[in-house]
């Protein structure tokens, strides 16, 4: 898919952990101009990549960018974009937000950012690991939640087109109602795997394999954004409540099963 206008981009990200991080080498590589924000120092890091590295807040919002991409984690969002000193904004400003859950972010965006900026909702469905060969073929989902100036938000979702992602537009709803049957059931059952600390047996079999990988990927992400996938989708408590039910169906056919083998 390709989206009718590009332009080179001044991006600011709020939040510079290992997710913005990743992305913003390739948005760097596409020639836009990034600058960032974050409430730890990337100062170092951010010289070594070419990125303006802001500690001051207010100066942040000065520098003019066209985009501001949410990167916190989505348990610290409220906190953080309460704090966002609105009123030093020179334009109106596109903002997006990437995080792994759709309807909270948009709820929160739509209630505190000033009435004039343009709202694009996104979940890049990849990450570190699994995009560090490139993005080709890996999903972008985008919901145009408030978007008036559409040269910018074109642009701005061009860098996921460009890298070859399968452009996936839908509401945040139902990004959530689907994201609570796929990726917090990945990373629940993940997490359990974990927490059984299972390890790579002399005798794995190929599917056992797959079984330690769930475990590893899904523990390399932090407890925070894990925690975030429950508390801030609606859809998540219902899916928790699935796994438990047939965990316990199962476990009903076995025994039924074993007493009747053995009677
Ligand atoms: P994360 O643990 O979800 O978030 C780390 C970021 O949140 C860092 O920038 C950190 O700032 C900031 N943060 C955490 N607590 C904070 C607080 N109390 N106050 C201010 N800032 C705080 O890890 P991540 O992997 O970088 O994810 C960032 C976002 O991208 C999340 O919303 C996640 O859902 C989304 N996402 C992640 C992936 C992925 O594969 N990792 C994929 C798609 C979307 P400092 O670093 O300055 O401490």
């Amino acid at each position: 898919m390709s989206f009718p206008s590009q332009k080179s981009l001044k991006i600011g990200i709020i939040g510079f952990g290992p997710f913005a991080q990743f992305l913003s080498k390739t948005m760097i590589k596409q020639g836009h101009s990034i600058t960032a924000t974050s409430r730890s120092d990337y100062t170092d890091l951010c010289t070594h990549l070419g990125i303006s590295y802001f500690r001051d807040m207010n100066a942040f919002l000065e520098s003019n960018n066209d985009v501001i991409l949410l990167c916190t984690s989505i348990l610290s969002l409220s906190q953080v974009i309460k704090s966002v000193p609105f009123h030093c904004l020179k334009q109106p400003t596109l903002f997006v937000d990437v995080l792994s859950v759709k309807e909270y972010p948009r709820d929160l965006m739509l209630q505190v950012l000033p009435h004039d900026s343009d709202v694009l909702c996104t979940h890049p469905m990849f990450g570190p690991e699994s995009g560090k060969d490139g993005w080709k073929e890996l999903t972008f989902m985008y919901d145009k939640v408030r978007i008036r100036n559409e040269v910018t938000c074109s642009s701005f979702l061009q860098i996921f087109a460009t890298e070859g992602c399968k452009m996936m537009e839908m509401t945040c709803e139902e990004h959530d109602k689907l994201a609570a049957r796929s990726q917090f059931l990945t990373h629940t059952v993940g997490r359990v795997l974990s927490e059984m600390e299972i390890e790579p047996t002399p005798i794995d079999t190929k599917t056992f394999q797959k079984l330690v990988e769930v475990k590893e990927s899904t523990s390399r992400d932090s407890f925070d954004l894990f925690s975030g996938l429950f508390i801030h989708n609606r859809f998540a408590k219902e899916q928790l409540r699935n796994i438990e039910l047939a965990l316990e169906t199962i476990k009903q056919q076995l025994f039924k099963r074993m007493n009747e083998e053995l009677d």
